[in-house]
């Protein structure tokens, strides 16, 4: 079968390498440039965790796990740092312990003093820790680049799928796939920011999420970076914007993030040393 993919973000590559693996004949088309920073792909990491509240994406991140496993031993590559997840609360419920252990995922609760020790991080009066130690983070960047290896990628080159010669299209068009379906699909499409930090040395840096309050939401989000050693964003908290229009960082997100990442971490320099 000849298959078209739109979109070469990790979704678009994950899907060609997989139609690929079965025998088919398959071309990605990618409207940018390899690594470019308008869609949601690009950097150097991002948390992966097995921690999700509603059991079925539990499920699904265990089957990834795997999946990621299967990827590192087929191309010798290491995708996967897990230095584990934290999720800071005030109560168990907060958490996504209940769900973990229904899905017989190993997780532990660490006090506030033990989270303290083991992590270069400051945990509030009366709040403590629940640590999913098989999660971490994915080496985007490698991973897109693994994924992309042996595959056809066309760059550069925005298509529509009604002007493809293919047996079958799939899209993954990300914040562009409005433009491209007839029937539209409810998006809403953001522009985030994320700050990078220098922690103090020395400690492993966990991937960390803080909660709104009374809420399975993450209001507050970090994980480690391969360069600067810290990144932090706020979740879903950017602009609405369209996606064909570049922008830059926004001011008060940049402030939110470094006051967080100040109350949140032990770090060598207060301030940010990049955002994007
Ligand atoms: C700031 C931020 C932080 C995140 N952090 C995490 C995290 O820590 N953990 C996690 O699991 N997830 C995280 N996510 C979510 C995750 O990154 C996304 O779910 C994932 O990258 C989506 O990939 P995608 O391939 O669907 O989209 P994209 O990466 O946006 O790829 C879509 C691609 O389609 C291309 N395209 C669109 N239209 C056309 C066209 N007509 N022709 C050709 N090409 C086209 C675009 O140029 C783009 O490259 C984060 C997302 C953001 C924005």
């Amino acid at each position: 079968m000849k298959a078209a993919v739109v979109g070469a973000g990790v979704m678009g590559l994950a899907t060609g390498r997989a139609l690929k693996h079965r025998g088919h004949d398959v071309v990605v088309y990618e409207q940018f440039e390899p690594g470019h920073k308008r869609g949601s792909s690009h950097g150097r990491s991002r948390i992966f965790r097995l921690a999700y509240a509603e059991e079925e994406y539990v499920r699904l991140a265990q089957e990834a796990l795997g999946l990621w496993r299967q990827l590192e031993t087929e191309t010798g590559e290491t995708l996967l740092e897990l230095n584990g997840l934290l999720e800071i609360v005030r109560s168990l419920d907060q958490s996504t312990a209940a769900t973990l252990e229904a899905c017989g995922v190993e997780w532990h609760r660490l006090d506030r003093e033990e989270a303290e020790r083991r992590y270069p991080i400051r945990v509030a009066e009366g709040s403590f820790a629940v640590l999913q130690p098989e999660a971490g983070i994915v080496r985007a960047d490698k991973a897109l680049a693994t994924l992309a290896r042996g595959l056809d990628v066309r760059y550069e080159t925005r298509v529509h799928p009604d002007e493809l010669a293919a047996d079958v299209v799939v899209v993954t068009a990300g914040s562009w796939v409005n433009e491209l379906l007839d029937d539209p699909l409810p998006v809403k499409v953001t522009r985030e920011t994320v700050c990078y930090f220098r922690p103090e040395n020395g400690r492993p840096i966990p991937s960390l999420v803080s909660f709104k309050p009374d809420s399975h939401t993450h209001d507050m989000y970090s994980l480690a970076d391969p360069v600067h050693g810290l990144k932090v964003g706020a979740h879903h908290a950017g602009p609405e914007v369209d996606p064909n229009e570049p922008g830059e960082p926004e001011a008060r997100l940049i402030e939110q993030i470094a006051n967080w990442a100040r109350e949140t971490y032990r770090l060598a320099e207060p301030e940010p040393v990049a955002a994007e």
